[in-house]
């Protein structure tokens, strides 16, 4: 299966930076959101990002513009049907994504491979609502998608091996490194990464330690290159707080209960650097801790 243009939905952090290295890569990309607003960032997005790279040295001019060239921006999630792969990387919610494939699922050529870039939620479920589960597969790329190395590679029940195939080639044609992970909640990454970052909420909630506290200490005292506060916000709350809910519901067990205060942030649209507020303040020259 050889795979030449591939679709993109959801253009927010996730999918711009998906859209950005298959474009890159050689890849002719159709790149759709519902937001107006995030399609019309896009193209700026990529082409500032594209920019560092070539500050950088390790992209050249001529890579960045042929790159723009291969990026396509539409409203219309009917014509990612004509491509050889749809990669999904719309908002962390079960209802979205279901609608989006059932939306999606009567415009698709016959060959066309579904991929979603969901962080916790069960492929096979995700597959059972398209016509095409043996042809649908996790590929669940890190943040921010062109500097991170992993991809985690997630089979549903029903994924067959050319897919699979096809899915770890695409990886690796990225210069990108797989790791397959079970289809269980929150699969490798996520299941290790969100309870720690819970947990480190916990102890701010509880009065453990303030948010600079508690981020010095897991810089310092674990070596971490990022606070788990900071990279709460980085990720984004309401992805977090949905992962916690996904490991709470789907394993039943009480030691995935989301703080009360992650809710809280989210209720108050504090979802981290994407609204400009989480558990820093982001609108001045330096983050400022809210808590
Ligand atoms: P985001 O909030 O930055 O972007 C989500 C985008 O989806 C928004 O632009 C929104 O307008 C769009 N959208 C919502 N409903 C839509 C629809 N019906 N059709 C088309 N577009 C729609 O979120 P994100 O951080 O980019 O996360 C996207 C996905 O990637 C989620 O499944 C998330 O779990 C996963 N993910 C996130 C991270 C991370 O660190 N943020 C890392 C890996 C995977």
């Amino acid at each position: 299966m050889t795979i030449r243009m591939v679709g993109v939905v959801g253009a927010g952090q996730m999918g711009v930076g998906i859209a950005h290295v298959l474009a890159l890569k050689g890849y002719e990309v159709l790149l759709t959101d519902t937001n107006p607003d995030a399609r019309a960032a896009a193209p700026g997005l990529v082409g500032r990002n594209l920019d560092r790279q070539v500050a950088k040295g390790s992209v050249t001019a001529q890579d960045k513009a042929a790159a723009l060239g291969r990026l396509r921006v539409t409203p219309e999630l009917s014509l990612l049907g004509q491509t050889d792969l749809v990669i999904e990387a719309a908002t962390e919610r079960e209802q979205v994504k279901t609608a989006i494939f059932e939306s999606l699922v009567p415009h698709l050529a016959s060959h066309t491979m579904l991929a979603t870039n969901t962080s916790s939620i069960s492929i096979t479920r995700l597959a059972s609502r398209t016509d095409r589960p043996e042809k649908f597969l996790g590929v669940h790329f890190m943040n921010p998608v062109p500097l991170m190395q992993l991809v985690e590679l997630i089979r549903g029940i029903a994924t067959d091996e050319a897919t699979f195939g096809a899915a770890l080639a695409l990886v690796e044609s990225l210069g990108k490194t797989a790791a397959t992970a079970e289809d269980f909640p929150a699969f490798i990454v996520n299941r290790i990464l969100i309870p720690m970052i819970n947990e480190a909420i916990y102890a701010l909630f509880e009065g453990v330690g303030t948010v600079t506290s508690i981020d010095t200490a897991m810089k310092l005292g674990a070596n971490h290159p990022m606070g788990p506060l900071e990279l709460a916000d980085f990720i984004g709350l309401d992805t977090c707080l949905a992962i916690m809910n996904v490991l709470h519901d789907g394993f039943a067990d009480t030691k995935y209960r989301p703080c009360p205060l992650l809710a809280k942030y989210v209720e108050a649209g504090w979802l981290g650097r994407k609204t400009k507020r989480g558990f820093y303040d982001y609108r001045g020259e330096t983050p400022v801790p809210t808590r």
